[in-house]
C-alpha cells in the first residue's frame, strides 16, 4: 500500500496561493502498473552489458520506449542506433525488448561483437506463430501498429505472408484469400481495438486459426483492467508513459473510452497541469519507472490520500537472456574477486528479486 501523504490545511477558504492550486482529493493508483516481466528483464540484461564492457555498448532501437530509461543508459555511455550498420565491427551490442527481424539479428550476428537479444519472450512467441504459420502456407492478418517496432520486426518474419491492419475498415479492404488465414497480433494493443479486429477479421474469414491464447500479453491485459476499474470513477487519469509506447497509448484510449472526462499522458511530474480537482487515476506504461509515478503523486498531494486499486498480482518472471548469463556469472565473479570476498560462497545473482527500478537508480549518472 501506499501511505497518504499528510493532509493539507487551509483547504476549504480563501484564494489558494500559487503553491496550493492543486486541489486534488484522492488518487486511485492502478496496480499492476509500471515495468513489466519483459522492461524488467531487458533494462537488467543492459545494464549487465554496461557493467561488463567499456563504453560505448551499442543498443539497437531505444531499449524501452522510455525517455528517462534511455537517457539513464544515454548517460553510462549507452549509444542507441536504429541501424546495424552504424554499430562498428567487434562492439558489444543488445538487440531491444521489442524483438527485430530476422535479418536484424544476423547482422548483428555477423559484426563480430558480442550479441544479445533482449527480446521479450512473449514476442518471440508470436514471431514463431508468424514462422509457422506461414511455413503451412497461411496468409496472416497480423493487427498492429504501422511502423511500431515490434511490428516491424514481427513481419519481417514472413513478409510475404503477413498483411498489417489497424481497422476494421482495413480488414474489409484486405483480398479474397485463397489460402487459409491465420490471425496474429502486436502484444500490446488496445482490448477495444484487438476485439473490434478480431470480430471483424473472423466475420470475413470464418475458418481463421487463431493462437489458444490471443497474443496480447498478460501485462497488457493486467494493465488494463486495472484501469478499467477505476477510469469511470476518476475526474482524470494520468497516464505515465512515452507517446511511442504502444502500451500506454493503449491505455489512454481505454481511460477515454471508459468515459473518464480529462485523460492526460505525461512523460513525468513537469507536464502534470496544476489545476487538477476531485478524484485523479494515475496508472503508468510497461516501459515506465515506478520514480516517475512517485513524482506525480507528490505533486498531486491529494488530500485524502491515495488508494491503490489492485486488479491482480503480477509474479510473472523473465531470466536474463541465455547469451547473457555466461558474462553476468564471470562479472560477478571478478566483481567479487576485486572486492576481496570469498569466491566459493559468494552469495550469487537473485536475478529473480533484483528490481530493474533499483538497477537503474544505482547506475551512476555519468561515466
Ligand atoms: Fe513483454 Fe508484454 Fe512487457 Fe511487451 S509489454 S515487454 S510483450 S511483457
Amino acid at each position: 500500500g501506499v501511505d497518504p501523504p499528510p493532509r493539507r490545511s487551509a483547504r476549504t477558504s480563501g484564494p489558494r496561493p500559487y503553491a496550493e492550486a492543486m486541489a486534488v482529493d484522492r488518487v486511485l493508483l492502478c496496480a499492476p502498473r509500471g515495468f513489466c516481466a519483459g522492461v524488467e528483464m531487458a533494462i537488467k540484461a543492459l545494464a549487465w552489458m554496461v557493467r561488463a564492457f567499456e563504453p560505448p555498448v551499442y543498443c539497437y532501437h531505444e531499449i524501452v520506449h522510455n525517455q528517462k530509461v534511455v537517457s539513464r543508459f544515454e548517460d553510462m555511455g549507452v549509444v542507441f542506433v536504429d541501424d546495424v550498420t552504424e554499430v562498428p565491427p567487434g562492439a558489444p551490442l543488445m538487440l531491444s525488448a521489442h524483438g527485430s527481424a530476422p535479418e536484424v539479428v544476423q547482422a548483428a550476428r555477423d559484426n563480430g561483437g558480442y550479441v544479445v537479444d533482449a527480446v521479450c519472450p512473449l514476442v518471440t512467441k508470436v514471431h514463431h506463430e508468424v514462422k509457422v504459420r506461414a511455413g503451412k502456407g497461411y496468409q496472416i492478418v497480423y493487427v498492429g501498429h504501422e511502423g511500431h517496432e515490434e511490428a516491424v520486426g514481427t513481419m519481417a518474419v514472413a513478409p510475404d505472408a503477413i498483411h498489417l491492419v489497424e481497422t476494421e475498415e482495413q480488414v474489409a479492404a484486405l483480398p479474397d484469400f485463397d489460402q487459409p488465414v491465420a490471425l496474429l497480433a502486436q502484444t500490446t494493443l488496445s482490448h477495444r481495438d484487438w476485439d473490434g479486429v478480431k470480430e471483424a477479421t473472423r466475420s470475413r474469414f470464418p475458418e481463421t486459426w487463431m493462437p489458444g491464447r490471443s497474443d496480447l500479453c498478460f501485462a497488457t491485459t493486467n494493465r488494463q483492467s486495472a484501469l478499467g476499474q477505476i477510469a469511470d470513477r476518476c475526474d482524470t487519469t494520468i497516464v505515465i508513459g512515452s507517446a511511442n509506447s504502444s502500451n500506454t497509448r493503449a491505455l489512454e484510449k481505454l481511460a477515454r473510452d471508459a468515459g473518464c472526462p480529462r485523460v492526460l499522458r505525461v512523460n513525468g511530474v513537469d507536464e502534470v497541469p496544476d489545476d487538477l480537482t476531485g478524484t485523479v487515476g494515475v496508472t503508468a506504461g510497461a516501459s515506465a519507472p515506478e520514480e516517475l509515478v512517485e513524482a506525480i503523486i507528490a505533486h498531486l498531494a491529494p488530500v485524502e490520500g491515495v488508494e491503490e486499486v489492485r486488479y491482480t498480482d503480477e509474479d510473472e518472471y523473465f531470466p536474463p537472456p541465455r547469451s547473457l548469463r555466461d558474462l553476468i556469472d564471470a562479472v560477478d565473479l571478478v566483481a567479487t574477486l576485486t572486492l576481496g570476498g570469498p569466491v566459493a560462497d559468494r552469495p550469487g545473482l537473485n536475478d529473480r528479486q533484483t528490481k530493474a527500478s533499483d538497477v537503474l537508480a544505482a547506475l551512476p549518472t555519468s561515466r
